[in-house]
């Protein structure tokens, strides 16, 4: 069994509490196999939700982008309270009844404070993983930032402390009254998947590809 987050007010959910999960084991899955969360906070008075990539590393989120974008410059000098959600999407989920139609899902919910990352260690440490978390193999197969571009790049660090993930999987839940209507009904499971690798225009054709981006695709 893994470790449990501990649950707060915050991380209960309202409805169907039995698809809340807080071990770590869950958690960590779902953060790894999302290939980007949506990152919120509030600028201005008002609530801002922005798509961004991310990595786990042990019990930290890491998120970057430009030093001039908007929770970059939040986050100084205090940190930034944010909440970060990542999911996977299992399948379509279509019922007799318009009403029971859903998504079978894995998602992760994280709140906390989330602190600019100032030690270059850390911090090309993070981007490293981020490459990796794109791609495994990656990081260590292209050109490392140099000093003006790890400048230009801010790094968020947010503990996986204030966590919840929700599942939910298997099939239409219809009324018992609808399950002899004559619309089908059942899962249309999805997944994302890498499709073949495409040359850069400008690549030297000579310039083979490399191991990792062949074979299996993520996650
Ligand atoms: C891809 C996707 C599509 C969805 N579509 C719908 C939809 O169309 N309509 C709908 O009602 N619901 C949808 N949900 C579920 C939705 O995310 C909420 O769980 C749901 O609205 C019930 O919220 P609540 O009132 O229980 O949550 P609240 O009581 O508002 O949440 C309290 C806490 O519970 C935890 N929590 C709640 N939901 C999640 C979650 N999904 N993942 C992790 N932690 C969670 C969080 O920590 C949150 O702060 C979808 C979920 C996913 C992943």
């Amino acid at each position: 069994m893994s470790p449990a987050y501990q649950t707060t007010p915050r991380t209960t959910p309202s409805r169907y509490r039995e698809r809340a999960h807080y071990d770590s084991y869950t958690v960590h899955r779902i953060l790894d196999e999302a290939l980007f969360c949506h990152l919120g906070y509030v600028r201005d008075g008002g609530p801002v939700v922005l798509p961004t990539m991310h990595v786990r590393c042990g019990e930290t989120l890491y998120i970057h982008g430009s030093t001039g974008s908007g929770p970059m410059l939040g986050a100084r000098p205090a940190g930034l309270p944010v909440c970060v959600t990542a999911t996977v999407v299992d399948g379509l989920v279509l019922a007799r009844s318009a009403m029971h139609h859903s998504l079978n899902y894995r998602s992760v919910v994280v709140m906390g404070t989330a602190r600019v990352v100032d030690e270059d260690a850390e911090k090309l440490c993070a981007l490293h993983a981020l490459l990796d978390h794109i791609r495994p193999g990656r990081a260590a197969d292209c050109r490392t930032p140099n000093t003006r571009e790890l400048a230009a790049t801010a790094v968020l660090a947010l503990g996986l402390v204030e966590v919840s993930a929700k599942v939910r999987q298997g099939g239409p839940v219809d009324d018992p009254e609808d399950r002899l209507l004559p619309h089908w009904a059942g899962v249309i499971p999805m997944s994302l998947a890498a499709g073949t690798p495409q040359p850069a225009d400008d690549l030297d054709p000579a310039t083979p590809l490399p191991q990792y981006l062949t074979g299996e695709r993520r996650p």
